[in-house]
């Protein structure tokens, strides 16, 4: 538990921005420092460097036409080297066209041959410089040239860098002071960061918890970052929504007693009426007890609507899918209402315009079928008619049941498809109607992925169009 506290800490919003924070803080120190380091180091070599070989060949006159390349003595030039070389911390050579040293401000190596890649370059009339980092020493070279130009020896001069080192050493502290600095005031932003950006969500949090104890209150919208107001908005949507799909639940539960009470009571009052007078007359008990069996039905229908809707809310998953032939389907249902379409005087026409095999649940889909034929019926006039028609495309099958019977109030219509709800309740109470005909037809029909519409004018008719797939795709449900 206390390993997941960790890792989700370091998921966090507020963790990640304070990281930012911190890394922008520093990684230009780590980047500028070693840079800038550099080109200090660069530009003072160069420097010092151009200086000394003008300094170098300044000497050339004197040590040329005074023989001291020779071996000449010469106290005054022996002086004036030495002291330039002691004030540069460094040394002095002449070195001969022989390569051999004729002069060292250090007296040690006289007489000795120098093989120095520079110095063979610079008996070749080149000045050059090299800076030896490991002993910290600038190293320039220039040629020794006689007035008639040639080239007699060269002039190699040392000169220690390490001002230049202790100038980095300084530099360095300086820049660890202002990285601390640097640092800290890093660290203080990316805490308060830390807390600016997280609070938003814990807000959100600490108010969904209580959503969550009393669920009966939204998300206080509060100014604070454009994504969190827009999943604030979404929420209290979400939450808007569960809380309409809790009314229409305990609606439901409450439509569903009241329409399994009132066959009760009708029964019960047929009963104590039988009960509560003596001598009642065979005829009379015959009649009542055909009432109560009416109820009974009524009951019965009521309850087994009511089943066939639960099953229809289950998910895909229930669905028996095999390839049926929806004409013979048709077919079969209509034999089937005959005798309720012959009762009720309406003539009943089906066109079928090509043959169909759709991958359908049968049982549920003849629900379908039943149910708007019978409604086509049961909401029409004597002498009316019902026309069904069946087509097809590559893609759907389109079943199409129209009518010229009593139609449908305007403001009814969007409501038909909802659970226990009758455009003229008196008249659908009075044909048998229980409400869930039309729920069940549309559940059905959204599980076969198809759509349902309505057009109706009320006092001329209703047109039903179903548009169902051919072919059943299973929904993944997530
Ligand atoms: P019921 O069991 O009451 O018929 P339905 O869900 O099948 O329930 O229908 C809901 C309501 O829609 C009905 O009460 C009726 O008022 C109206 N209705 C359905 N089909 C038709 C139709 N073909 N013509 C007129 N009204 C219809």
């Amino acid at each position: 538990m206390k390993n997941k506290f960790s890792l989700d800490y370091f998921r966090s919003i507020g963790f990640k921005v304070a990281f930012i924070i911190i890394v922008i803080g520093i990684l230009p120190f780590m980047v500028c420092v070693p840079i800038s380091l550099r080109a200090y180091e660069s530009v003072s070599i160069h420097t010092d460097a151009t200086n000394l070989m003008a300094e170098a060949i300044s000497y050339n006159n004197q040590i040329v036409t005074s023989g001291y390349a020779q071996g000449e003595d010469n106290e005054v030039l022996d002086t004036k080297l030495k002291s330039v070389a002691d004030s540069y911390n460094g040394r002095i050579l002449i070195i001969n066209s022989a390569l051999k040293i004729v002069r060292d401000s250090f007296m040690a190596d006289i007489g000795k041959t120098v093989i120095w890649e520079n110095i063979i370059y610079s008996m070749q009339g080149e000045s050059l410089y090299h800076y030896d980092k490991e002993t910290n020493y600038l190293i320039v070279s220039v040629p020794l040239v006689n007035s008639d130009g040639d080239i007699v020896g060269a002039l190699v001069m040392n000169k220690s860098m390490d001002y230049m080192v202790q100038n980095e050493d300084t530099f360095y502290s300086y820049i660890l002071i202002g990285a601390v600095v640097i640092l800290a005031l890093t660290i203080i932003l990316a805490i308060f960061a830390h807390i600016y950006f997280s609070r938003p969500f814990k807000k959100m949090s600490n108010s969904l918890d209580s959503i969550i104890r009393e669920s009966d209150t939204l998300l206080p919208e509060e100014k604070s970052f454009t994504e969190v107001e827009n999943i604030t908005d979404k929420f209290n949507e979400v939450i808007g929504k569960l809380h309409s799909i809790d009314e229409s639940r305990q609606e439901f539960v409450s439509n569903v007693s009241h329409e399994l009470k009132t066959p009760l009571t009708s029964m019960k009052v047929l009963a104590d009426s039988l009960n509560g007078s003596e001598d009642v007359p065979i005829e009379m008990y015959k009649e009542f007890m055909v009432d109560i069996g009416d109820e009974i039905d009524r009951e019965t229908k009521i309850i087994n609507d009511l089943l066939s809707l639960v099953r229809m809310d289950k998910s895909g998953a229930m669905l028996n899918v095999t390839p049926v032939n929806i004409n013979e389907l048709i077919d079969h249902i209509l034999k089937r209402l005959k005798p309720i379409a012959e009762k009720a005087d309406v003539e009943v026409v089906y066109e079928s315009f090509r043959p169909v095999v759709a991958e359908v649940d049968e049982v549920k889909f003849t629900l379908v079928i039943t149910n708007l034929v019978e409604n086509a019926i049961k909401y029409n006039n004597e002498g009316g008619w019902v026309h069904i028609s069946l087509n097809s495309d590559h893609q759907f099958f389109y079943i199409k049941v129209e009518d010229n019977g009593l139609g449908i109030p305007e403001d009814s219509v969007d409501h038909i498809f909802e659970r226990f709800y009758r455009a003229d309740k008196s008249h659908s109470r009075e044909i048998g109607g229980t409400g869930l005909g039309l729920a069940i037809t549309k559940s059905s029909i959204a599980m076969h992925n198809g759509e349902i519409k309505v057009r109706s004018t009320l006092g001329e008719g209703s047109t039903f169009d179903v548009r169902v797939p051919l072919n059943y795709i299973k929904k993944e449900v997530h």
